[in-house]
């Protein structure tokens, strides 16, 4: 295979870094046909200010479209389906990408998700359970889709960036589904049928802390670019300090012949990895050593999975409910056998799994859960079982994300002074 090139650039001016870090590549014209449409794809996922960092930027987004212009495409849409339950149009407002984007030219915004004309792509060799996926028409007719993600920390996937972002080009149900399936795998599905030809991600201010949904945005004054979304995920791992071991699918994703990820594969143009690195903090990749008072086995457990369950402690301990649950025991990971002394409602199952043993305590469902679900386990001792529950109507979605509202306030004071723990060990290394 070919070496896949990524391009890195250091900047204030995002109009200028958006330039530079497409010239690397040949430039936009070269990038970016004459008289076409170009789909741009950001992360506006969630309701949060530009400031959380939780979407991608404002002024990239508009800097992007600034830049794609002189290509001279027939038409610019941006285009996005935020997450369950999410409003797009909320999200698109809230952030300012919407108002950005019609500053700068926008032809177009599109909510994918309220989009009706839909065609049925067949996954052929799909990995997860995901066989087809019902897609918007404008999206595969589009002559280019620019991904547009912003890097930051996530509690399913270690962090979230080119391949991550891809997700949300789903209906609701999709989206619902990819999470009740192989998350990684079904990621991968869906960029089998769907690709993105460039992906430019914005890494002025990424993220670190608890995301997606708890952030710490940071200055890192970079953007990185390149057409192979793995190639460009395993640049922004480098650049952060993030161990690629700890990453669940760059394996799978270069097997599915989405792009390449060792270093030795990847020709990067522009400013070195040495001189634009910086580490950031990644708190779902701490050791469980600091939760004594649990019993915990993650033998055989994904880094989603784990990291999920390092975010459920700390919600415990932020909620003042971590002293208070202590005898539980939390399961998670591939087991052949569990302990069979455990009282049903002392036993936390986390994941599908453990869904063979789903009789003998509390199960999680999902592959990886829904982020707040092993820590509302633990706390009402209640298994949610989609079987009985339809976590996709809007009632109970809206019951959902009031419940995550109210708790976020305690996580993030608590969030930022674990933040403040971690600088000064860093200092002291
Ligand atoms: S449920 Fe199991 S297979 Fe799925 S992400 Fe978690 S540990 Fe991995």
């Amino acid at each position: 295979m070919a070496k896949s090139v990524v391009s890195i650039v250091k900047g204030d001016d995002p109009v200028k870094m958006v330039e530079d870090v497409l010239d690397h590549l040949g430039g936009v014209t070269s990038l970016i046909k004459k008289g076409s449409t170009v789909v741009l794809k950001p992360n506006a996922g969630h309701p949060g200010s530009a400031e959380t960092a939780i979407n991608t930027s404002p002024d990239f987004v508009s800097a992007v479209i600034k830049t794609i212009q002189k290509a001279n495409p027939k038409k610019i849409i941006l285009a996005e389906a935020a997450a369950i339950g999410c409003d797009t149009m909320e999200c698109l407002e809230t952030s300012g990408i919407k108002q950005a984007a019609v500053e700068a030219g926008v032809d177009d915004i599109v909510d994918i998700k309220s989009d009706k004309d839909l065609l049925k792509i067949p996954i052929r060799d799909a990995r997860s359970a995901i066989q087809k996926v019902l897609l918007p028409r404008f999206l595969l007719e589009a002559e280019h889709i620019v991904n547009l993600p912003i890097f930051k920390s996530h509690c399913s996937m270690v962090f979230t960036c080119a391949l991550k972002n891809m997700k949300g080009v789903v209906q609701d149900k999709v989206h619902y589904q990819m999470h009740q399936t192989n998350l990684a795998e079904a990621m991968m599905d869906i960029w089998s049928v769907i690709k993105a030809d460039l992906n430019i991600v914005d890494m002025i201010r990424p993220a670190e802390g608890f995301g997606p949904h708890f952030t710490m945005p940071t200055d890192f004054g970079c953007v990185i670019a390149g057409r192979d979304p793995v190639a460009v995920d395993a640049t922004a791992c480098r650049l952060t300090g993030l161990d690629l071991d700890n990453v669940p699918y760059f394996g799978p994703a270069h097997k599915r012949g989405l792009g390449n990820f060792k270093k030795n594969q990847i020709e990067i143009r522009g400013r070195s990895i040495e001189e634009t690195r910086r580490v950031l903090w990644f708190p779902y990749l701490e050791s469980f050593d600091k939760y004594p008072e649990y019993t915990i086995d993650t033998t055989g457990a994904c880094s989603s999975c784990l990291s999920l369950v390092g975010l459920t402690m700390e919600r415990l301990k932020s909620l003042n409910q971590y002293d208070d649950n202590s005898e539980v025991t939390i399961l998670v990971g591939r087991k052949k056998k569990i302990p069979e002394n455990i009282p049903p409602d002392k036993l936390i199952l986390i994941g599908d799994c453990l869904k063979k043993f789903r009789k003998k305590g509390i199960h999680v469902e999902g592959c990886p859960p829904g982020e707040p679900a092993p820590h509302w386990a633990i706390v009402d001792r209640m298994t949610v079982s989609a079987d009985e529950v339809d976590l996709t109507d809007p009632e109970i979605l809206k019951i959902v994300r009031a419940r995550m509202d109210e708790e976020a306030a305690p996580l993030i004071e608590h969030m930022i002074k674990l933040k403040a723990e971690w600088d000064k060990r860093q200092e002291n290394k």
